[in-house]
């Protein structure tokens, strides 16, 4: 499998292993672990947060008698800590894993200002430099589902040599905060493209539709790889769902002609089904009075009438004011119908209208995130 340069670290594999969906029993995550290292994956992702994924894990080098250096390793540490409970996790985390040294330590959603202010001049900064000067980690970086300015500041700030961004072929909203963090020199991991970048492990028949003859899924890892993406996480939860990463590990040229072409079609698809009414995602429509996070919303709604995509539309407008800082809080039924937002439209569109619709579409029952 081809690897790409991730700041500081050594070069790290096209896909990541991400290991939040493997938790049923060490045996699963043991599976999964091993056909990775097989499909040429040398890097994988954990978190305290997942549950026993770090305990697994331990368990699972040591049984499979994985070196670090066949294995590369990113953790990470929710931020809010003292420094003492900070080093008490990291230690942690590394008795568990059984390794002397993570390669990769990341904040963990450096979501919030209060998040920005922990790192650059409360406990957060005394713990990254302390983990730094003991050697206990290789580089630190951040993982982030918080606004584009935020994630503007942490990569303008130099302080992390590598992130984790939703980074989507569906919502490719952070795409030039991407391009700018790889032009530093950072490493830069692309969150779940195939789950949370649309549930693209089942599409629906209009998406495969615009995409086809390339699987929906396909275009999406291609579309992250051929911008430049160091590496693409995989939650697998079992061996044979690493295929794309047999299939994708070699393939990091530029965009073929058929993708460009499925790429134009998946456009086209939008514009005939939504019409006059696509948001274009400018974000000129912002701030809203009442909160309501509009450029979101509507690309839920973008998402439902151009590609057929309402099952997963829906099922991330019921995150909606569920998932704390990790999510958007507030729905489109907030929305007061005040009209300022707009003469900021470019498009000139019936804004409050188009929110009543959203959420008349996709409201239900409320759901949670799947960890925390
Ligand atoms: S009309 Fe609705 S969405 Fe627009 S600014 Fe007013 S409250 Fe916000
Ligand atoms: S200004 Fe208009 S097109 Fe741009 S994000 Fe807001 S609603 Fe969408």
């Amino acid at each position: 499998m081809v690897r790409r340069a991730f700041g500081a670290c050594a070069p790290v594999s096209l896909f990541t292993l991400g290991t939040m969906r493997a938790l049923e029993s060490p045996a699963q995550l043991q599976a999964v672990l091993e056909a990775a290292l097989e499909a040429g994956i040398n890097h994988l992702e954990t978190a305290p947060a997942y549950g026993p994924s770090q305990r697994y894990l331990g368990r699972a080098l040591r049984q499979l008698g994985i070196e670090p250096a066949e294995m590369l390793i990113t953790s990470k540490l929710l931020p809010g800590c003292s420094l003492q409970q900070g080093q008490q996790q990291l230690q942690r985390t590394l008795e568990q894993l059984g390794r002397a040294r993570l390669d990769n330590l990341a904040v963990h959603g450096l979501n919030t200002a209060e998040h920005l202010q922990w790192v650059f001049s409360g406990p957060g900064r005394d713990l990254l430099q302390w983990a730094e000067e003991e050697q206990l980690v290789g580089q630190v970086g951040f993982s982030s589902h918080g606004p584009n300015d935020l994630i503007d500041t942490a990569i303008r700030s130099k302080r992390f040599g590598f992130a984790s961004l939703h980074l989507h072929l569906l919502d490719p909203a952070r795409m030039h905060l991407a391009a700018q963090a790889l032009q530093q020199g950072m490493g830069l991991m692309a969150i779940s493209p195939a789950d949370k970048g649309g549930q693209l492990w089942d599409p629906p028949p209009m998406l495969q539709q615009a995409c086809a003859p390339i699987a929906p899924l396909e275009l999406a890892y291609r579309f992250l790889i051929a911008r430049g993406i160091s590496t693409l996480t995989l939650g697998a939860a079992s061996p044979d769902q690493l295929q794309w990463a047999q299939l994708l590990g070699g393939a990091d040229g530029p965009l073929t002609a058929s993708e460009q072409q499925a790429l134009e079609r998946l456009n086209q698809q939008r514009l005939d089904n939504l019409g006059d009414s696509l948001c274009g995602q400018c974000r000129a429509c912002l701030p809203c009075p009442s909160g309501v996070p509009i450029p979101e919303l509507l690309r839920l709604r973008n998402l439902t009438i151009g590609h057929g995509m309402e099952r997963h539309a829906r099922e991330r407008y019921a995150m909606v004011g569920q998932a704390g800082h990790w999510f958007e809080q507030i729905n489109a039924a907030a929305c007061q119908g005040c009209n300022q937002c707009l003469p900021r439209c470019p498009h000139q569109l019936p804004i409050p209208e188009l929110l009543a619709d959203t959420h008349q579409r996709l409201a239900s029952s409320p759901r949670r995130r799947l960890w925390g």
